[in-house]
């Protein structure tokens, strides 16, 4: 089992899409376990306060190093009174990251802790990428608000590495190529006079020839 532990300023974000689907499933086989942890219960600031201007001036606020240091230390204790030596991976979000990629997601599927950490505001005080976290990722090369998707994102893709985590009729595209797919009805007309036809190999019956057909075809 992996055990996914978000730290955010929003933890609420995560309730609803990993209460569906898949990931319900997930928890309640015990394949995955995820807790978002709300940072602002980590920090020492009477104001629960997260963020603080930046030195040298600039726009915009920066999440700071403390709550989150604390939160790390604290979920790294806890965690080693149940393991006596659990795998654990502490990854920041960050736009200046190592891009998030199938062989990225097999590697860390191999942890039995994964700590990541959701920046927010102008980003994160850089001694958390320099002491905190093991590495840092990004998701690809433009700018959300948060780390709480990028989160999401490598969830997902980590826990479809998983055995168990998808059901049988969840190909690992990952493995096996991305194809086209169709399903009925074998002539859809969306207008009078218009027909989308399907390709007529997949409505040969000839299992052989649409294995090769989706071979040729997969991205
Ligand atoms: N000022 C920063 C962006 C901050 S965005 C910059 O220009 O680089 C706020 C937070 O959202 C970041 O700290 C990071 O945790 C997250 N984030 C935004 N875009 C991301 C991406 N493409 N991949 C991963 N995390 C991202």
């Amino acid at each position: 089992m992996i055990r996914f532990h978000i730290l955010t300023i929003f933890p609420g974000i995560f309730d609803s899409y990993l209460a569906e689907s898949l990931f319900k499933r997930a928890q309640t086989k015990k394949i995955i376990s995820v807790r978002a942890y709300d940072l602002r219960a980590f920090t020492k600031d009477k104001h629960r306060k997260v963020d603080d201007r930046p030195f040298g001036g600039g726009p915009g606020m920066v999440l700071a190093v403390q709550p989150v240091w604390d939160a790390v230390k604290k979920i790294k204790t806890t965690r080693r009174k149940s393991l006596k030596k659990p795998k654990t991976r502490v990854i920041l979000f960050s736009t200046r990251g190592k891009h998030l990629d199938a062989a990225v997601a097999r590697r860390l599927a191999k942890y039995d802790d994964l700590i990541l950490i959701c920046g927010r505001y102008e980003g994160v005080d850089e001694r958390v990428a320099e002491y905190v976290a093991d590495e840092e990722i990004s998701i690809g090369d433009y700018v959300l608000s948060g780390g709480e998707i990028p989160a999401l994102v490598l969830m997902e893709t980590v826990s479809r590495q998983i055995p168990g985590f998808l059901g049988k009729e969840e190909s690992l595209e990952e493995i096996n190529g991305s194809f086209p797919t169709y399903t009925r009805p074998e002539v859809f007309v969306p207008v009078k006079g218009k027909k989308w036809g399907v390709p007529p190999i997949l409505l040969s019956g000839d299992h052989k020839k649409i294995a090769e057909w989706r071979k040729g075809v997969a991205g």
